[in-house]
């Protein structure tokens, strides 16, 4: 019942120590726009992408799409258990990101791959703060976003190393063709 939900989501609140649960609805909004946007980049890179090794390149960025969805969907539920709203129109995305949308203007796969890891590094830096914010005074948004920072760790490293084999790949085609 609404009353029930109103009780327990008191108690939940109750654990927070020393941080205003409406700043953490607002970062957490910020953190769920990045990922929308960081969402639907993934995706149209996946589509457009072109050059050497971009069937790599799709598994990859189809999987992190996948991913960011996933985070949308961990801060929209830890916002609505904190008594907010998460944003409920696309065009707030842009009023909110922290980390932007970097619209893909050149296909090529280094091109591509280049604005993926940029945007990996600043959803870092993102989730870093909120995990310092948060750390000690509410627990249960703290080890959300410490799973979720942990993920964009793996994904900055797996498009690195997706970006030097390409690298090595085209080193190694240059060597077999000088001989
Ligand atoms: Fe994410
Ligand atoms: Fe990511
Ligand atoms: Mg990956």
């Amino acid at each position: 019942s609404k009353l029930m939900e109103g009780i327990m989501a008191k108690r939940g609140n109750s654990i927070i120590k020393g941080i205003e649960i409406s700043d953490i609805i607002t970062i957490l909004n910020r953190a769920y726009a990045d990922e929308w946007l960081a969402y639907y980049q993934y995706f149209i890179e996946a589509k457009v992408v072109k050059g050497i090794m971009k069937d790599a390149a799709i598994v990859e960025l189809t999987q992190h799409a996948a991913d960011e969805l996933r985070h949308a969907t961990m801060v929209a539920d830890r916002i609505i258990q904190l008594g907010g709203t998460p944003l409920t129109h696309p065009k707030s995305w842009f009023d909110n990101t922290n980390c932007g949308y970097d619209e893909p203007k050149d296909f090529d796969v280094v091109s591509i791959l280049n604005d993926a890891i940029k945007g990996e590094q600043c959803a870092i830096s993102t989730y870093s703060k909120i995990v310092e914010m948060t750390k000690d005074k509410d627990i249960v948004t703290y080890d959300i976003v410490s799973s979720i920072l942990a993920a964009e760790v793996e994904h900055e490293a797996d498009l690195q190393a997706l970006h030097d084999d390409i690298f090595d790949f085209i080193a190694d085609l240059k060597k077999s063709m000088s001989l």
